[in-house]
């Protein structure tokens, strides 16, 4: 079993996530061989085969000209699955390979299942199980849902040049709205989720941020709720966070959310559900109704 992954590469670096591609590839035990539109000065720690071609002159993105980079080193490896990040860049282009192929695309995949796998629905609130019946299929991977794998090692280059008329042209990036709280900054988060039952209880668990010199922030049914701005939001769809500190307050630990969360230092979680999947990756789970814990600790903070 061969995989094709498709690297990132943004303003001039290699996106640390092309590893988690390979932690993907490791899980499927499935050989593999990576392409990258990028630069010789920015390569991955990969010892396998890279197809390299030149972001300044490709474009660091261009839906058009990438997807024939992409199908030219499909040809050249034949591989059974052609795997991108599920990205704002690998949403874009991976239905365009899958197009072009006439292979089936599975979406955001969290996990191997069955020699299928596995993809949320209902908003996470479910998983169902997928297989593909094509010869080959078109992968995108939810962040965060394998673990990087860095192999160690320099590629063996093979340099791709894109050819044929190009109908698109990269202009550039423009940076997103200013927000009013920069939680990438923060050393201590306290995050509310659905837990906390409604918007008049959020100023409680504002208060215990507050207290412990932190900022605010919340899972996505809070901010979807409009219970606090999405400049709050902690997520893949959200910040990407990692703080000293985050105390989770009311949430359940789904995949999207850990995935922004998961690399803060200590994590503290309150939750009424001993079982809770949160409790996988905090330091300290406290069992408990946030609405009484939180005054509490808070007023021992101010103290
Ligand atoms: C494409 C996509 C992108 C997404 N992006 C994000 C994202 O960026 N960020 C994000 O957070 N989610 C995101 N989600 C949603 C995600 O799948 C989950 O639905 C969401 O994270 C759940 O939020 P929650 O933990 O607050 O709520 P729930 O899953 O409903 O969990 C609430 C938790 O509170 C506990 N609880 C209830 N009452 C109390 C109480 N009184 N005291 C203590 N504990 C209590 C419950 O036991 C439960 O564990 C995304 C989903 C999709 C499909």
């Amino acid at each position: 079993m061969k995989t094709l992954l498709i690297g990132e590469y943004r303003e001039g670096k290699l996106l640390e996530s092309t590893y988690e591609l390979l932690g993907f590839a490791g899980q499927l035990g499935a050989e593999t061989a990576m392409l990258l539109v990028g630069s010789e000065s920015q390569l991955p720690a990969y010892g396998g085969t890279l197809y390299l071609a030149d972001a300044s002159t490709c474009g660091e993105y261009n839906p058009d000209l990438h997807k024939k980079l992409i199908l030219d080193a499909v040809q050249k490896e034949n591989p059974d699955y052609i795997v991108f990040q599920h990205s704002s860049y690998g949403w874009d282009l991976a239905p365009r390979v899958a197009s072009a192929l006439k292979a089936a695309q599975i979406s955001e995949v969290i996990a191997l299942a069955d020699g299928g796998f596995e993809v949320g629905c209902c908003n996470g609130k479910m998983r169902r199980h997928v297989k593909s019946t094509t010869s080959k299929t078109v992968l995108t991977i939810q962040a965060g849902a394998f673990p990087a794998l860095q192999p160690g090692g320099s590629p063996s280059l093979q340099k791709l040049t894109a050819g044929g008329s190009d109908t698109l042209e990269f202009i550039g990036y423009e940076p997103a709205e200013k927000k009013d709280v920069d939680l990438a900054k923060a050393e201590i988060i306290v995050s509310a989720g659905r837990g906390v039952g409604k918007k008049d209880n959020i100023p409680v668990i504002q208060a215990l941020a507050t207290a412990l010199g932190g900022e605010l922030g919340a899972s996505r049914p809070v901010v979807d709720a409009e219970w606090v701005s999405h400049s709050h939001q902690v997520g893949t769809t959200g910040q990407t966070v990692s703080p000293k500190l985050y105390v989770a307050c009311g949430i359940s630990g789904a995949i999207q959310h850990l995935a922004g969360m998961k690399k803060s230092d200590f994590i503290l979680a309150i939750n009424k559900d001993k079982d809770a999947p949160i409790g996988e990756i905090a330091d300290v789970l406290v069992v408990a109704d946030v609405m009484q814990f939180v005054p509490a600790l808070t007023a021992k903070v101010a103290k």
